[in-house]
């Protein structure tokens, strides 16, 4: 079986704890920002910096293990890098859904200058995520029964 570790030697990475433990909380949690990242890591590894998680980030990143996800402004997420997919952020609650696109049929349907190439996407689509739409929803209803009593 090809091992985490398998993976990072055969592309010339050497699998340290950290970097382990880094794809771990990838794969466990999906999506995370660095400060994130660094807060799970930190009470295991007191002496651990910022800037060594930056740098691990991105050797991992170069090799095609991580991906990053510019979301919107300045917020920025790691993934484990794998199909191409797109990204359902919830304005209420910031959470990140994954959202199965084919983004070969996007790209061959978007309307490009001509000579111009597309190496990468990162679609972002904003809006409610499954349980945020259930609360709005179960909050609208109030509203419109409040409203329903107002007008009696
Ligand atoms: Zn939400
Ligand atoms: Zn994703």
């Amino acid at each position: 079986m090809n091992t985490t570790k398998d993976q990072l030697n055969s592309c010339g990475l050497k699998a340290t704890p950290q970097r382990l433990s880094l794809i771990n909380l990838l794969q466990k949690h999906g999506h995370l920002s660095i400060d994130a990242i660094y807060d799970y890591l930190k009470p295991n590894a007191p002496s651990l910096s910022l800037s060594t998680v930056y740098n691990n980030l991105s050797a991992l990143s170069q090799k095609g293990f991580v991906r990053q996800v510019a979301i919107s402004g300045s917020r920025q997420v790691y993934e484990l890098a794998r199909s191409e997919h797109a990204h359902l952020v919830c304005e209420s609650c910031g959470s990140i859904c994954d959202l199965a696109v084919d983004l070969d049929r996007v790209i061959s349907a978007a309307a490009l200058p001509e000579g111009a190439r597309i190496d990468r996407s990162d679609l972002i689509f904003s809006g409610l995520c499954p349980v945020c739409a259930q609360k709005r929803e179960a909050r609208s209803e109030c509203t419109a029964t409040e409203g329903a009593c107002a007008s009696f």
